[in-house]
């Protein structure tokens, strides 16, 4: 619980020249896109520690060194992380701010254990007597022990060195215990957590190692373990990989989710970066808010099977909440992404990938195929399996465009479909672009002051139809918005027109909108609460933008600028707030000032 906000630390590590830093301690020479130098840490002659400016860590080959430019500051002048952070911050010239008087965290020690333990269980994956069986393995899998000891896999035996390691580094039990390293048995011995497992070090964001997934080798259940959840570890709000991938989904503009830690190992070693797992569970709400953090764009890449479906369609709900764009790429029958990658190299997994649709669209071919939308009670049925993704796309325009295409493939009107979506949505569902899932905040935040009005597919269509009711609601709505801010085409030419006088010049798409708007009508729903929700929400999503730009401009700046820009965030940030109360929760994840 460091007191410099996430965002900040991950503005400086990007910022930071690790070449020159660590060239300060060490002769770097270039070596492909790599650098190479003398070993600083075990004090080697040969240039056999690598600096890898790509994914902005260092390894060395032979002690087994291995972090960022933080890790660098910490194992070669004994810093503490935040005094680390700050140190590259004021080199690359970025105001930390500050915020109180920091104290020590109170899960340091955790961390240390856990990063202890990490060291540990690679040294026996690396030449353990017993890490055999695990290179034998890896072998076997076609994974080189080279290309995935930087990743830091270990391995953990089945006697009780572990125990006897740990005690001679003066780790206590209690704490050992915290971390989740050891288990205490019914009679009260301690035994380690881990035995006879492949390890897969799970970093949170700020790349420390926080626990381990465990892979069996050999006989016994269950097949993969995770750390029990402990003060660090919690396994529904971290996603394997994200550390290191979250550099890549921005550069790429996109995520890639799979199920398993050996697909993503796989994919990053084939030179697909941008890829993250959940730790052996469900997607939940929290991970796809991290996912949101770093793109917009997330391909689910999950088994072809029916189990594989199940859960890309239910993490693909999660992720629509949080407003992403969700695409499903298709596996041949009998593959997955780590298989595929050994097959057919990355290129292979390029064109699946490619071949991705969006989600809603891959939901009606598997019903279409199935036969469901061949029969009256079959698209009943169909609507019912549809109607869950149509509810969580928190995106106004994605649920409008999901439920035009569901009316047409049901065959159902889609004033009939929409009412359905709405009314079934008023208790649960939420379709403004803060919508969160129940429980994240208090009921008394999220729900309106006014009775909630049946409200239409999204704030565009809803000001149409105040549009469409005449004075004096159509100046009070030309007032309050511009056409570019109906961002669905033919709503914005709809406005334009109806502002205009000028509904006959309308084009074929926008004259068939304006003529569902008018069938629709406002009915008896009250346009007073409907206006003030609209608007705000169309005021909410221009603050909105206004903070992505201020993010976008952020690292680019000179501290004095950098300083009144965060002043800004925080006025807009207020703003919207005060528009927009659930946004609160929204902009948390991306770590706005003041959370
Ligand atoms: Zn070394």
């Amino acid at each position: 619980m460091s007191l410099i906000p996430d965002d900040v630390i991950d503005q400086v590590r990007e910022a930071a020249d690790l070449v020159g830093i660590i060239g300060e301690h060490v002769e770097l020479k270039r070596s492909g896109s790599d650098y190479r130098g003398p070993c600083p840490f075990h004090g080697g002659t040969h240039r056999n520690f690598a600096v890898i400016p790509k994914k902005g860590m260092f390894y060395c080959f032979v002690c087994h060194e291995a972090g960022d430019v933080f890790t660098f500051f910490m194992k070669r002048l004994g810093m503490d992380y935040p005094t680390a952070v700050r140190e590259v911050a004021r080199r690359v010239g970025i105001t930390i701010p500050e915020r109180g008087p920091s104290g020590p965290d109170p899960h340091e020690p955790l961390y240390s254990a856990v990063a202890a333990a990490a060291d540990w269980f690679a040294r026996q994956l690396r030449e353990g007597p017993e890490g055999d069986v695990a290179r034998q393995y890896l072998g076997s899998r076609g994974l080189d022990l080279e290309t995935v000891l930087p990743l830091g896999l270990g391995y953990a035996p089945t006697g009780r060195s572990f125990l006897d390691a740990m005690k001679s580094l003066g780790l206590r039990d209690e704490v050992l215990l915290e971390a989740g390293l050891l288990i205490k048995r019914e009679d009260g011995t301690l035994a380690p957590s881990f035995r006879g497992r492949l390890l897969f070090p799970i970093h949170d964001p700020r790349a420390r190692v926080v626990g381990f997934g465990g892979r069996l080798l050999g006989a016994g259940e269950p097949k993969y373990l995770n750390s029990s959840e402990t003060p660090i570890f919690h396994k529904g709000r971290l996603l394997y990989n994200l550390h290191a991938a979250k550099h890549a989904m921005r550069k790429a503009e996109r995520a890639i989710l799979v199920e398993g830690y050996f697909d993503v190992l796989r994919l990053s070693l084939a030179g697909i970066e941008e890829v993250v797992a959940p730790l052996g569970t469900g997607l939940t709400s929290d991970q796809a808010q991290l996912i949101r953090r770093h793109a917009s764009h997330i391909i689910l890449l999950y088994d072809s099977d029916e189990a594989g479906l199940r859960a890309t369609f239910r993490g693909a709900d999660e992720l629509l909440r949080e407003r992403l764009r969700v695409s499903v790429a298709t596996l041949p029958p009998g593959e997955d992404p780590d298989t595929l990658v050994q097959r057919r190299g990355a290129a292979g997994l390029e064109a699946i990938l490619k071949d991705a649709v969006d989600v809603f669209e891959r939901k009606l071919q598997i019903l279409e195929r199935k036969g469901f939308l061949g029969t009256l009670p079959g698209r009943r049925r169909a609507l019912d399996r549809l109607l869950p993704t149509i509810r969580a796309a928190a995106d106004p325009i994605t649920q409008e465009l999901y439920m035009s295409r569901a009316a047409e493939a049901a065959g159902v009107r889609k004033d009939v479909l929409e009412r359905e979506v709405t009314n079934a949505g008023a208790g649960s569902g939420e379709r403004y672009p803060s919508a969160r899932s129940a429980g994240t905040v208090s009921t008394g935040e999220n729900r309106s002051p006014l009775p909630a009005p049946a409200l239409p597919a999204s704030a565009e269509k809803t000001l149409l139809l105040l549009l469409l009711e005449g004075e004096p609601w159509k100046s009070k709505v030309i007032q309050a918005v511009d056409a570019e801010e109906f961002e669905f085409v033919p709503y914005r030419e709809a406005f334009e027109a109806i502002a205009d006088d000028a509904v006959l010049s309308l084009s074929e798409t926008s004259a068939r909108a304006y003529e569902e708007l008018r069938a629709e009508g406002l009915g008896d729903r009250d346009p007073n609460a409907l206006y003030e929700r609209a608007v705000n929400f169309i005021e909410a999503r221009r603050l909105e933008r206004q903070l992505e730009q201020i993010d976008q401009r952020l690292p680019f700046e000179t501290p004095e600028v950098q300083a009144s820009l965060i002043a800004e965030k925080r006025r807009v940030f207020d703003e919207l707030r005060k528009r927009y109360p659930r946004y609160k929760i929204a902009m948390r994840r991306r770590g706005a000032p003041g959370t």
